[in-house]
């Protein structure tokens, strides 16, 4: 019996809630898997045979045969609804669409470290896939994005505009990009963004059939839109930010004018929150994307956030004070 709960034991230790964005190693669900893995807890274990649970001195000879592997815990992104972002509350995410892109993502990392943040990248494909040097380097760069905390979205292969686009392309398009994410990062990407926004009823449901999360924006940059200007782009992205008290903020991080404002955006709304905090009044959290919507998995919520993501919330709120107390006494 004491190997028997021996084993139960560390079938619990070893199937913790999702471990975060960066496990690598972690198993990653197939497509198919959240549906049909039992809860671990749930499972027998199945390697405690019968002559091993009678045998009265367990301690003298570990069970030989190892523990089964538990199943893999089930993404929190799986079968989500789709998010926008109005409902916000004072929390903000940070939304990069249509690289990587070796010129311009890696100023964004910095500039999103210097400040804590964790954002996410829906990538193309066809920025990465193939043999190419730019795709080389660009893989190398999406390695990069992982590494750092950030989540990775589905963005399709070619970005091309879903409801004109006829099966069997259209599955080609998410499913190759999605094995493609899921081989360069070993997390199968939930998460969905159609170009341009761009949705009908019949892309819809190819999505749902997925159990894919779509993730749309309430606040736009509009850093694709002329003329570009990195003033522009800040001033929209703070606006939009201000307007909607959070939400999701849409950016590219393929283009030159989009890298050199988003310092520009965190350093203001750092003041912002530096304000609010000296008022007593809440500040607009930066947060993971996470925090807009309650996702489902088989008809359950999905577990809450991990430890993980908590110490990154409060390591977020502490740099936040110790930069507001710093500004405070520049200015004293
Ligand atoms: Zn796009």
């Amino acid at each position: 019996m004491r190997t028997r709960l021996a084993i139960v034991t560390t079938i619990l230790l070893a199937s913790p809630t999702y471990a975060g964005p960066a496990a690598k190693v972690s198993p990653t669900p197939s497509p198919a898997a959240p549906t049909t893995s039992a809860a671990p807890a749930a499972s027998p274990a199945p390697s405690a045979s019968p002559a091993a649970s009678a045998s009265p001195v367990p301690a003298a000879s570990p069970a030989p045969s190892p523990s089964p592997a538990p199943s893999p815990p089930p993404d929190p992104f799986y079968g989500g609804k789709s998010i926008s972002g109005f409902k916000a509350a004072n929390h903000v995410t940070f939304t990069f669409d249509d690289g990587p892109d070796y010129h311009n993502t890696p100023a964004i990392l910095d500039a999103l470290d210097a400040y804590n943040i964790k954002a996410t990248f829906f990538v193309c494909g066809y920025r990465f896939g193939g043999k190419s040097e730019t795709a080389q380097k660009n893989r190398e760069t999406l390695a990069e994005i992982v590494k750092r905390g950030h989540l990775i979205g589905n963005h399709t292969w070619n970005h091309l505009v879903l409801p004109q686009t006829q099966e069997p392309k259209l599955s080609w398009e998410i499913d190759k990009n999605a094995e493609l994410i899921e081989r360069e990062t070993g997390r199968y990407p939930y998460l969905f963004r159609p170009p341009f926004g761009s949705v009908s009823p019949r892309i819809a449901k190819a999505l749902a059939k997925r159990g894919l999360t779509t993730v749309m924006w309430s606040s736009d940059s509009a850093d694709t839109k002329k003329p570009f200007k990195t003033e522009k782009v800040h001033k929209a992205a703070i606006k939009g930010i201000l307007k909607n008290s959070g939400g999701v903020v849409l950016f590219h991080d393929t283009h030159k004018w989009t890298a050199k404002a988003i310092p520009l955006v965190l350093a203001d709304l750092q003041a912002e929150n530096c304000r609010r905090l000296a008022a007593s009044e809440p500040v607009i959290e930066v947060v993971n994307l996470d925090h807009f919507f309650v996702p489902k998995v088989g008809g359950e919520p999905a577990p809450g956030p991990t430890a993980e993501i908590s110490a990154q919330r409060q390591a977020w709120r502490t740099r936040l004070e110790t930069a507001c107390k710093a500004a405070s006494a520049r200015n004293d």
